[in-house]
Protein backbone atom coordinates (compact mmCIF):
# COMPACT_ATOMS: atom_id res chain seq x y z
CA UNK A 1 0.00 0.00 0.00
CA UNK A 2 1.20 3.07 -1.24
CA UNK A 3 1.57 6.17 1.79
CA UNK A 4 0.83 8.71 -1.52
CA UNK A 5 -2.64 10.14 -2.49
CA UNK A 6 -4.15 8.23 -5.42
CA UNK A 7 -4.35 10.96 -7.91
CA UNK A 8 -2.59 9.34 -10.35
CA UNK A 9 -3.00 5.96 -12.10
CA UNK A 10 0.65 4.54 -11.77
CA UNK A 11 2.44 1.74 -13.10
CA UNK A 12 4.60 -0.15 -10.69
CA UNK A 13 7.57 0.60 -13.36
CA UNK A 14 10.57 2.65 -11.65
CA UNK A 15 13.14 4.42 -13.79
CA UNK A 16 16.95 4.23 -11.88
CA UNK A 17 19.01 5.72 -14.55
CA UNK A 18 18.58 7.55 -18.00
CA UNK A 19 21.25 8.49 -21.06
CA UNK A 20 19.61 10.33 -24.11
CA UNK A 21 16.11 8.85 -25.01
CA UNK A 22 16.83 6.21 -22.86
CA UNK A 23 15.77 5.06 -19.49
CA UNK A 24 17.02 1.89 -17.68
CA UNK A 25 14.41 0.50 -15.17
CA UNK A 26 15.72 -0.74 -11.94
CA UNK A 27 15.14 -4.37 -12.98
CA UNK A 28 17.80 -3.23 -15.99
CA UNK A 29 15.72 -3.13 -18.92
CA UNK A 30 15.72 -0.45 -21.69
CA UNK A 31 12.63 1.91 -22.99
CA UNK A 32 13.01 4.02 -25.76
CA UNK A 33 11.56 7.52 -24.66
CA UNK A 34 8.94 9.20 -26.39
CA UNK A 35 6.93 10.55 -23.38
CA UNK A 36 10.07 12.87 -21.88
CA UNK A 37 7.71 12.93 -18.67
CA UNK A 38 5.29 14.94 -20.27
CA UNK A 39 7.60 17.11 -22.44
CA UNK A 40 9.72 18.32 -20.11
CA UNK A 41 13.18 16.31 -20.58
CA UNK A 42 13.40 18.05 -23.78
CA UNK A 43 17.74 17.41 -23.89
CA UNK A 44 16.39 13.79 -22.61
CA UNK A 45 18.05 12.43 -19.84
CA UNK A 46 21.93 13.19 -18.37
CA UNK A 47 22.38 15.98 -20.82
CA UNK A 48 26.35 16.76 -19.56
CA UNK A 49 25.67 20.28 -19.84
CA UNK A 50 22.68 20.05 -17.47
CA UNK A 51 24.56 17.51 -15.04
CA UNK A 52 27.84 19.68 -15.06
CA UNK A 53 25.81 22.92 -14.18
CA UNK A 54 23.70 21.43 -11.59
CA UNK A 55 26.50 19.78 -9.65
CA UNK A 56 28.28 23.04 -9.26
CA UNK A 57 25.24 25.18 -8.49
CA UNK A 58 25.17 22.30 -5.38
CA UNK A 59 28.27 24.31 -3.84
CA UNK A 60 26.85 27.38 -4.68
CA UNK A 61 23.69 29.36 -3.32
CA UNK A 62 20.49 27.50 -3.56
CA UNK A 63 17.87 29.65 -2.77
CA UNK A 64 17.35 33.15 -1.64
CA UNK A 65 13.96 35.01 -1.33
CA UNK A 66 13.04 37.48 -4.05
CA UNK A 67 13.74 39.88 -1.68
CA UNK A 68 17.20 40.02 -2.98
CA UNK A 69 18.56 40.67 -6.04
CA UNK A 70 18.81 36.80 -7.93
CA UNK A 71 21.34 37.09 -10.86
CA UNK A 72 21.27 33.93 -12.46
CA UNK A 73 16.94 34.78 -12.69
CA UNK A 74 17.83 38.48 -13.79
CA UNK A 75 20.45 36.76 -16.68
CA UNK A 76 17.71 33.71 -17.70
CA UNK A 77 15.13 36.29 -17.81
CA UNK A 78 17.19 39.26 -20.05
CA UNK A 79 18.31 36.29 -22.65
CA UNK A 80 14.41 35.24 -22.53
CA UNK A 81 13.05 38.60 -23.23
CA UNK A 82 16.30 39.07 -25.66
CA UNK A 83 14.79 35.80 -27.60
CA UNK A 84 11.45 36.48 -27.92
CA UNK A 85 8.80 39.24 -27.98
CA UNK A 86 8.53 39.67 -24.22
CA UNK A 87 9.88 42.47 -22.32
CA UNK A 88 9.16 41.04 -19.04
CA UNK A 89 9.62 37.92 -16.73
CA UNK A 90 7.38 36.16 -13.90
CA UNK A 91 9.55 33.06 -12.76
CA UNK A 92 7.33 30.39 -11.15
CA UNK A 93 7.81 26.42 -10.42
CA UNK A 94 5.25 24.77 -12.66
CA UNK A 95 3.09 25.72 -15.57
CA UNK A 96 -0.20 25.83 -13.76
CA UNK A 97 1.40 28.78 -11.63
CA UNK A 98 2.53 30.36 -14.66
CA UNK A 99 -1.11 30.35 -16.04
CA UNK A 100 -2.19 31.92 -12.91
CA UNK A 101 0.21 34.64 -13.35
CA UNK A 102 -0.31 35.22 -16.76
CA UNK A 103 -4.57 35.43 -15.65
CA UNK A 104 -3.82 37.67 -13.06
CA UNK A 105 -1.24 40.06 -15.15
CA UNK A 106 -4.10 40.51 -17.72
CA UNK A 107 -6.92 41.01 -15.39
CA UNK A 108 -4.48 43.92 -13.69
CA UNK A 109 -3.06 45.32 -16.73
CA UNK A 110 -7.24 46.23 -17.41
CA UNK A 111 -7.70 46.81 -13.94
CA UNK A 112 -4.94 49.53 -14.01
CA UNK A 113 -6.57 51.08 -16.85
CA UNK A 114 -9.72 51.89 -14.98
CA UNK A 115 -11.45 49.13 -16.59
CA UNK A 116 -11.79 46.48 -14.05
CA UNK A 117 -15.35 45.08 -15.20
CA UNK A 118 -13.00 43.49 -17.98
CA UNK A 119 -11.87 40.07 -16.34
CA UNK A 120 -13.79 37.74 -18.94
CA UNK A 121 -11.10 35.42 -20.53
CA UNK A 122 -12.19 33.09 -23.74
CA UNK A 123 -10.56 29.94 -23.95
CA UNK A 124 -10.93 26.78 -25.80
CA UNK A 125 -12.69 23.87 -25.21
CA UNK A 126 -9.98 20.20 -25.06
CA UNK A 127 -7.80 23.14 -23.48
CA UNK A 128 -5.62 21.99 -20.76
CA UNK A 129 -4.27 24.81 -18.51
CA UNK A 130 -3.03 22.94 -15.02
CA UNK A 131 -4.86 21.99 -12.00
CA UNK A 132 -4.80 24.82 -9.47
CA UNK A 133 -8.33 25.99 -9.10
CA UNK A 134 -7.89 29.04 -11.37
CA UNK A 135 -6.55 27.06 -14.57
CA UNK A 136 -9.12 24.13 -13.96
CA UNK A 137 -11.56 26.83 -14.60
CA UNK A 138 -9.93 28.14 -17.59
CA UNK A 139 -9.51 24.50 -19.08
CA UNK A 140 -13.30 23.93 -18.66
CA UNK A 141 -13.01 20.14 -18.99
CA UNK A 142 -15.99 18.89 -16.27
CA UNK A 143 -14.14 15.96 -14.95
CA UNK A 144 -11.62 17.67 -13.59
CA UNK A 145 -13.81 20.62 -12.40
CA UNK A 146 -16.29 18.15 -10.59
CA UNK A 147 -16.06 17.96 -6.82
CA UNK A 148 -14.36 21.11 -6.23
CA UNK A 149 -16.83 23.88 -5.93
CA UNK A 150 -18.59 26.47 -7.91
CA UNK A 151 -15.92 27.20 -10.81
CA UNK A 152 -13.54 30.40 -10.66
CA UNK A 153 -15.72 33.00 -12.46
CA UNK A 154 -14.71 34.66 -15.83
CA UNK A 155 -14.20 31.97 -18.55
CA UNK A 156 -15.91 31.17 -21.55
CA UNK A 157 -15.04 28.68 -24.01
CA UNK A 158 -14.93 28.71 -27.83
CA UNK A 159 -14.05 25.83 -30.79
CA UNK A 160 -11.24 25.00 -31.45
CA UNK A 161 -10.17 26.74 -34.90
CA UNK A 162 -13.94 27.92 -35.47
CA UNK A 163 -12.85 32.13 -35.75
CA UNK A 164 -17.03 33.12 -35.21
CA UNK A 165 -17.62 30.65 -31.90
CA UNK A 166 -14.91 33.04 -30.46
CA UNK A 167 -16.79 36.19 -31.89
CA UNK A 168 -19.92 35.07 -30.78
CA UNK A 169 -18.49 35.49 -27.45
CA UNK A 170 -16.71 38.46 -27.12
CA UNK A 171 -18.55 41.22 -24.76
CA UNK A 172 -17.68 44.39 -22.76
CA UNK A 173 -16.20 42.67 -20.46
CA UNK A 174 -13.63 40.42 -22.28
CA UNK A 175 -10.23 40.99 -21.56
CA UNK A 176 -8.08 38.89 -23.52
CA UNK A 177 -8.17 35.28 -25.28
CA UNK A 178 -6.08 32.28 -24.00
CA UNK A 179 -5.08 29.61 -26.09
CA UNK A 180 -2.67 26.58 -26.37
CA UNK A 181 -1.18 27.20 -30.08
CA UNK A 182 -1.23 22.90 -30.14
CA UNK A 183 -3.30 21.66 -27.54
CA UNK A 184 -1.52 18.79 -25.80
CA UNK A 185 -3.08 16.70 -23.79
CA UNK A 186 -6.93 17.30 -25.51
CA UNK A 187 -5.95 15.30 -28.38
CA UNK A 188 -3.12 17.47 -29.73
CA UNK A 189 -4.65 19.56 -31.58
CA UNK A 190 -2.72 22.34 -33.85
CA UNK A 191 -4.57 25.91 -34.57
CA UNK A 192 -4.08 26.65 -38.56
CA UNK A 193 -2.24 29.49 -39.17
CA UNK A 194 -4.96 31.50 -40.39
CA UNK A 195 -6.90 30.87 -36.94
CA UNK A 196 -3.90 32.16 -34.81
CA UNK A 197 -4.10 35.07 -37.41
CA UNK A 198 -7.49 35.57 -36.59
CA UNK A 199 -7.19 35.80 -33.11
CA UNK A 200 -4.60 38.01 -33.17
CA UNK A 201 -7.02 40.15 -35.32
CA UNK A 202 -10.30 39.86 -33.04
CA UNK A 203 -7.47 40.78 -30.30
CA UNK A 204 -6.52 44.14 -32.02
CA UNK A 205 -10.34 44.95 -32.58
CA UNK A 206 -11.62 44.91 -29.24
CA UNK A 207 -8.46 45.50 -27.38
CA UNK A 208 -8.11 42.30 -26.22
CA UNK A 209 -5.05 40.20 -24.90
CA UNK A 210 -3.39 37.49 -26.31
CA UNK A 211 -2.25 35.19 -23.90
CA UNK A 212 -0.69 31.89 -25.56
CA UNK A 213 -0.21 28.33 -23.40
CA UNK A 214 3.04 27.24 -24.41
CA UNK A 215 3.73 24.87 -21.93
CA UNK A 216 3.79 22.38 -23.73
CA UNK A 217 4.28 23.35 -27.40
CA UNK A 218 6.87 25.56 -26.52
CA UNK A 219 10.80 25.68 -26.35
CA UNK A 220 11.21 24.52 -29.63
CA UNK A 221 8.97 21.42 -29.51
CA UNK A 222 7.31 21.78 -32.87
CA UNK A 223 10.70 23.04 -34.42
CA UNK A 224 10.82 26.97 -33.74
CA UNK A 225 11.47 28.58 -30.38
CA UNK A 226 7.49 29.13 -29.67
CA UNK A 227 4.95 27.33 -31.56
CA UNK A 228 3.28 30.82 -32.68
CA UNK A 229 6.32 31.60 -34.38
CA UNK A 230 4.58 29.58 -37.53
CA UNK A 231 1.97 31.31 -37.66
CA UNK A 232 3.72 34.72 -37.72
CA UNK A 233 1.47 36.40 -34.56
CA UNK A 234 2.42 38.44 -32.01
CA UNK A 235 1.20 37.41 -28.53
CA UNK A 236 0.95 39.53 -25.30
CA UNK A 237 1.70 37.31 -22.93
CA UNK A 238 2.89 33.57 -22.89
CA UNK A 239 2.62 30.98 -20.09
CA UNK A 240 6.13 28.41 -20.52
CA UNK A 241 7.13 25.77 -18.05
CA UNK A 242 8.34 22.11 -18.87
CA UNK A 243 11.48 22.02 -21.00
CA UNK A 244 12.30 24.99 -19.99
CA UNK A 245 13.98 22.94 -16.94
CA UNK A 246 14.52 20.51 -18.45
CA UNK A 247 13.40 18.30 -15.42
CA UNK A 248 14.04 21.03 -12.80
CA UNK A 249 11.28 22.38 -12.12
CA UNK A 250 10.47 25.81 -13.35
CA UNK A 251 8.21 27.76 -15.33
CA UNK A 252 7.55 31.25 -16.49
CA UNK A 253 5.16 34.01 -17.66
CA UNK A 254 6.30 36.26 -20.09
CA UNK A 255 4.73 39.59 -21.03
CA UNK A 256 4.87 42.50 -23.23
CA UNK A 257 6.70 45.30 -20.56
CA UNK A 258 3.14 47.78 -20.95
CA UNK A 259 1.14 45.01 -19.86
CA UNK A 260 3.46 43.26 -17.40
CA UNK A 261 3.60 47.07 -15.89
CA UNK A 262 0.91 47.03 -13.84
CA UNK A 263 2.12 43.93 -12.05
CA UNK A 264 3.81 46.47 -8.79
CA UNK A 265 5.20 45.42 -5.67
CA UNK A 266 2.68 43.22 -3.30
CA UNK A 267 0.60 42.12 -6.54
CA UNK A 268 2.10 38.50 -6.91
CA UNK A 269 4.79 36.52 -5.76
CA UNK A 270 6.41 32.93 -5.20
CA UNK A 271 9.00 31.97 -2.56
CA UNK A 272 10.61 29.40 -4.61
CA UNK A 273 9.87 30.93 -8.18
CA UNK A 274 13.32 31.44 -9.67
CA UNK A 275 15.34 31.07 -7.27
CA UNK A 276 19.44 30.68 -7.76
CA UNK A 277 19.31 26.75 -8.40
CA UNK A 278 16.12 26.61 -10.43
CA UNK A 279 17.80 29.18 -13.02
CA UNK A 280 20.94 28.34 -13.01
CA UNK A 281 19.50 25.19 -14.34
CA UNK A 282 17.27 27.49 -16.77
CA UNK A 283 20.34 29.46 -17.73
CA UNK A 284 21.80 25.73 -18.83
CA UNK A 285 18.81 24.35 -20.81
CA UNK A 286 19.33 27.47 -22.22
CA UNK A 287 22.43 27.46 -23.89
CA UNK A 288 21.32 24.27 -25.53
CA UNK A 289 18.28 25.18 -27.20
CA UNK A 290 19.39 28.59 -28.76
CA UNK A 291 22.63 26.96 -30.14
CA UNK A 292 23.04 27.47 -33.40
CA UNK A 293 21.26 24.27 -35.29
CA UNK A 294 19.61 22.93 -32.02
CA UNK A 295 16.03 24.06 -33.78
CA UNK A 296 16.60 23.52 -36.92
CA UNK A 297 17.49 19.96 -35.71
CA UNK A 298 14.17 19.52 -33.72
CA UNK A 299 12.33 21.15 -36.56
CA UNK A 300 13.78 18.33 -39.38
CA UNK A 301 13.53 15.42 -36.49
CA UNK A 302 9.54 16.62 -36.48
CA UNK A 303 8.92 16.49 -40.30
CA UNK A 304 10.38 13.37 -39.72
CA UNK A 305 8.32 11.96 -37.51
CA UNK A 306 5.47 13.22 -39.14
CA UNK A 307 6.62 11.05 -42.62
CA UNK A 308 7.24 8.48 -40.18
CA UNK A 309 3.43 8.80 -39.30
CA UNK A 310 1.93 8.81 -42.74
CA UNK A 311 3.82 5.84 -43.72
CA UNK A 312 2.92 4.13 -40.68
CA UNK A 313 -1.10 5.47 -41.30
CA UNK A 314 -0.94 3.98 -44.93
CA UNK A 315 0.29 0.28 -43.56
CA UNK A 316 -2.27 0.25 -40.70
CA UNK A 317 -5.21 1.95 -42.11
CA UNK A 318 -7.40 0.20 -39.95
CA UNK A 319 -5.44 1.49 -37.05
CA UNK A 320 -4.53 4.83 -37.89
CA UNK A 321 -7.90 7.06 -38.09
CA UNK A 322 -6.03 10.61 -38.25
CA UNK A 323 -2.45 12.69 -37.87
CA UNK A 324 -2.24 15.43 -35.28
CA UNK A 325 0.16 18.11 -33.78
CA UNK A 326 2.80 19.68 -35.23
CA UNK A 327 6.77 19.06 -34.95
CA UNK A 328 7.58 16.47 -32.17
CA UNK A 329 4.56 17.27 -30.69
CA UNK A 330 3.00 14.75 -32.49
CA UNK A 331 -0.11 12.46 -32.24
CA UNK A 332 -2.13 9.92 -33.95
CA UNK A 333 -5.85 9.26 -33.12
CA UNK A 334 -6.37 5.31 -33.37
CA UNK A 335 -8.78 2.81 -32.89
CA UNK A 336 -7.33 0.28 -30.65
CA UNK A 337 -8.26 2.25 -26.82
CA UNK A 338 -5.43 4.25 -26.65
CA UNK A 339 -4.83 3.71 -22.87
CA UNK A 340 -4.48 0.05 -23.67
CA UNK A 341 -2.52 0.60 -26.43
CA UNK A 342 0.21 2.59 -24.49
CA UNK A 343 0.38 0.03 -21.90
CA UNK A 344 1.28 -2.75 -24.45
CA UNK A 345 3.88 -0.24 -26.08
CA UNK A 346 5.30 0.22 -22.30
CA UNK A 347 4.98 -3.35 -21.40
CA UNK A 348 5.55 -5.29 -24.62
CA UNK A 349 7.82 -3.06 -26.54
CA UNK A 350 9.86 -1.23 -24.25
CA UNK A 351 8.59 2.31 -26.17
CA UNK A 352 7.09 5.14 -23.63
CA UNK A 353 4.03 7.10 -25.27
CA UNK A 354 1.22 8.96 -23.41
CA UNK A 355 -2.38 8.99 -24.32
CA UNK A 356 -4.43 12.50 -24.61
CA UNK A 357 -7.97 13.20 -25.28
CA UNK A 358 -9.79 11.79 -28.00
CA UNK A 359 -7.98 8.49 -28.93
CA UNK A 360 -4.82 9.93 -29.76
CA UNK A 361 -1.53 8.03 -29.01
CA UNK A 362 0.97 11.32 -28.33
CA UNK A 363 4.78 11.41 -29.14
CA UNK A 364 6.91 13.37 -27.69
CA UNK A 365 10.70 12.69 -27.85
CA UNK A 366 12.96 14.54 -26.50
CA UNK A 367 14.15 17.00 -28.89
CA UNK A 368 17.81 15.63 -29.43
CA UNK A 369 16.11 12.59 -30.91
CA UNK A 370 17.62 11.31 -33.98
CA UNK A 371 16.45 9.86 -36.71
CA UNK A 372 17.73 5.79 -35.74
CA UNK A 373 15.18 6.41 -32.78
CA UNK A 374 12.36 7.52 -35.02
CA UNK A 375 12.71 4.30 -36.51
CA UNK A 376 12.82 2.25 -33.58
CA UNK A 377 10.16 4.16 -32.29
CA UNK A 378 8.16 2.99 -35.67
CA UNK A 379 9.07 -0.41 -35.75
CA UNK A 380 7.91 -0.36 -32.11
CA UNK A 381 4.51 0.61 -32.70
CA UNK A 382 4.75 -1.47 -36.24
CA UNK A 383 5.14 -4.57 -33.82
CA UNK A 384 2.51 -3.38 -31.64
CA UNK A 385 -0.44 -2.99 -34.23
CA UNK A 386 0.53 -6.41 -36.21
CA UNK A 387 0.70 -8.30 -32.73
CA UNK A 388 -3.10 -6.82 -31.82
CA UNK A 389 -3.69 -7.86 -35.91
CA UNK A 390 -2.77 -11.26 -34.90
CA UNK A 391 -4.72 -11.49 -31.78
CA UNK A 392 -8.00 -10.51 -33.78
CA UNK A 393 -7.10 -13.01 -36.29
CA UNK A 394 -6.80 -16.25 -33.99
CA UNK A 395 -9.37 -15.20 -31.83
CA UNK A 396 -12.40 -17.32 -31.72
CA UNK A 397 -15.52 -15.81 -33.35
CA UNK A 398 -18.21 -14.17 -31.04
CA UNK A 399 -21.90 -14.25 -31.41
C1 LIG B 1 1.43 20.57 -18.36
C2 LIG B 1 0.62 21.72 -18.82
C3 LIG B 1 0.13 22.68 -17.91
C4 LIG B 1 0.32 22.57 -16.42
O1 LIG B 1 1.66 22.51 -16.05
P1 LIG B 1 2.06 21.95 -14.59
O2 LIG B 1 3.54 22.14 -14.54
O3 LIG B 1 1.62 20.53 -14.55
O4 LIG B 1 1.34 22.78 -13.60
C5 LIG B 1 -0.56 23.75 -18.43
N1 LIG B 1 -0.78 23.88 -19.75
C6 LIG B 1 -0.34 22.99 -20.64
C7 LIG B 1 -0.57 23.21 -22.09
C8 LIG B 1 0.37 21.87 -20.20
O5 LIG B 1 0.77 20.96 -21.10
Amino acid sequence: MSALYGTYARSDLAFERGEGVRLFSQDGAEYLDFHSGVAVNALGHGDPHLVATLKSAAEKVWHTANTFTIPEQERLAQRLTDATFADAVFFTNSGTEAIECAIKTARRYFWDKGEADRYEIIAFTGSFHGRTLGAIAAGGNPSYLEGFGPPAPGFKHATPNDLDSVKALIGPQTCAILIEPVQGEGGVTAMTTDFMQGLRRLCDENGLLLILDEIQCGFGRTGRFFAHEWAGVTPDIVAVAKAIGGGFPLGACLARGEIAKAMVPGTHGSTYGGNPLACTVGNAVLDRILAPGFLDHANSMGQRLAWHLQQLAQRFPQFVVEMRGKGLLAGIKITPPVKDFVTRLRDDHKLLTIAAGDNVLRLLPPLIVTEADLEDAMARISAAFTAIEAETATAPAVD
